[in-house]
């Protein structure tokens, strides 16, 4: 697909642009060899941010020259060799490090670069890959964790979503986007996928058409989260299975030629979607796809906010899912081979993550579950958390994230750990926890959010805060949650959160939910 550069002439495009215009993200995988071989010192600075579009941003401190990497985890399915690779990866190069990201993709830190040309190999013999993980790029495509084997979904949607990130993957075509451009693709009837906060989604559909009731999708557009946060918006149409990966390259056609590269802060796909609104979009995209058939019905019930906790039956006779937290997404490499010894043992060696962080094992035959849930492991790693360790997510954090403002994975583990000692509910509260406004923990659709700032005590200390918002949703089309006054000093967040906690606990009705209070 030709490029339609109608940028390339705009003396206004901002220097990121300009940059990318020189030179295309992709082409970093081309230099990384040489700087593999000649270590961090012969990486020119200007060539820092290009490491993004091979999954690759530099840790906090840069000058030290640790990598994180992000693997793309397409619908958040591993195989046993997949897992077995991260792990040893993990192991061997991550000091052990093994995060799950609120994209169902894996992180590692501490890598150097000597090291990353073995690591892409590792990765590319089990068909995994980093590419587009970061950067202004199509991001790893969020699905169904459950797709193939869910009760509670209108038709297995793991092989589209791997025909459209293999579409994407590694296609110059479309690796110089405005912004960072994310996609979830998902039918089960609970939006597993957080399809809202997604720049496009692909959502569960039916319609009847010649008499018959034909599944499919709708089509969200629009919607991101970072400091300007947007619920993605429904385009009046139908989209057939057959036709998602032709939509999709429509609307991202469309974001690539059109999107904003003025402002960088205004160049994500839900600026354009809001200045031009969905009918104006739509007919957009069928100038670009030909006429497309307008909505069905829409069977999506209550959100489950990606959560799959206990033993759950499969749509297979006879097996079962066991979904596990993961305590704030952050897992040892040892840990990761010991699940994926008995997921081989136990299942049939797949591994699914969850956008909450968490981790599902399928597969089981009914009368093992029992059984597998005797592992010592599963002592940590439970199928029945606490309220609010169960429900805490949390991003990076300053421990290793540049752009963070505090320290947030194991503050959110401590918290929601020492809350579990004093308060219990008869319902889960999801915390989400994030270092700075990008929000990568996802923080405007928590029951609380939890943001951290800087602030000045009163004798003019710098410390870390922390800005509480209550009450976002994706129930019922979404509502993102609002803040409360003033912001908290670190040092006190647990004390005002628990008597917080203790009024709700106090003036709730049985049941009722943080969302519904
Ligand atoms: Fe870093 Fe901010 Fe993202 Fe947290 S939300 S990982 S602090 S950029």
């Amino acid at each position: 697909m030709a490029y339609v550069k109608t940028w390339e002439n705009n003396e206004k495009i901002n220097a990121t642009e300009k940059k990318k215009l020189e030179k295309d993200g992709l082409e970093i995988f081309n230099d990384i060899p040489h700087y593999a071989k000649n270590g961090f010192s012969s990486i020119p600075k200007e060539e820092w941010d290009l490491f993004k579009w091979a999954g690759l941003y530099l840790q906090r401190p840069k000058e030290a020259g640790y990598f994180m990497m992000r693997v793309n985890v397409p619908s958040g399915i591993l195989t046993n060799e997949q897992t077995v690779a991260l792990a040893n990866i993990a192991k061997d190069y991550g000091r052990g490090v093994f995060d799950i990201t609120t994209r169902q993709a894996i992180q590692f830190h501490w890598l150097e670069i000597e090291q990353i040309p073995d690591i892409f190999n590792r990765l590319e013999a089990v068909g995994l890959s980093s590419a587009g993980a970061c950067g202004d790029i199509t991001r790893t495509i969020v699905g169904n964790p459950l797709a193939g084997i869910d009760p509670d979904e209108l038709f297995d949607t793991s092989d589209i979503v791997k025909d459209v990130y293999e579409f994407f993957q590694h296609n110059e075509d479309f690796s110089n986007l405005p912004r960072k451009y994310k996609m979830s693709i998902s039918s089960n009837v609970r939006n597993a996928s957080n399809a809202e906060i997604n720049c496009i989604s692909f959502t569960p559909a039916v319609k009847e058409i010649e008499g018959e009731q034909v599944v499919g999708f709708h089509l969200k557009v629009g919607g991101g989260l970072s400091s300007k946060p947007f619920l993605a918006q429904t385009l009046d149409v139908f989209v057939k299975p057959e036709q998602v990966k032709e939509v999709a390259i429509a609307v991202t056609t469309i974001f690539r030629d059109n999107g904003y590269r003025e402002k960088r802060h205004l160049a994500r796909l839900k600026f354009l979607v809001a200045d031009w609104g969905v009918e104006k979009f739509k007919e957009k995209l069928e100038g670009i796809t030909g006429p497309l058939l307008s909505k069905g019905e829409e069977p999506t019930k209550e959100w489950n906010a990606g959560y799959f906790y206990g033993v759950q039956k499969q749509k297979q006779e006879g097996l079962s899912y066991l979904g596990f937290n993961v305590p704030v997404g952050r897992l040892d490499a040892d840990e990761v081979l010991e699940l994926a010894r008995i997921s081989k043992e136990y299942g049939n060696g797949e591994i699914r993550t969850c956008n909450s962080q968490n981790l599902i094992i399928p597969n089981v035959l009914n009368e093992k579950t029992d059984e597998l849930l005797k592992e010592k492991i599963f002592e940590r790693i439970t199928v029945r958390p606490n309220s609010f360790i169960g429900y805490s997510v949390s991003c990076t954090g300053i421990e290793y994230c540049n752009l963070a403002l505090v320290e947030t994975k194991e503050r959110m583990r401590r918290i929601a750990e020492e809350l579990d000692q004093t308060i219990t509910l008869d319902v889960p509260v999801r915390f989400h926890m994030v270092g700075c406004p990008n929000s990568c923990g996802q923080r405007q659709i928590a029951d609380i959010g939890l943001q951290g700032i800087k602030m000045r005590t009163k004798d003019k200390q710098m410390v870390e805060a922390f800005e509480i918002y209550v009450g976002g949703t994706l129930n019922a089309g979404g509502k993102f949650n609002e803040k409360l006054k003033g912001k908290v000093n670190a040092e006190q967040l647990i004390d005002v959160l628990a008597d917080f906690l203790t009024h709700f606990k106090e003036e709730k009705l049985l049941g009722e939910n943080f969302h519904e209070f």
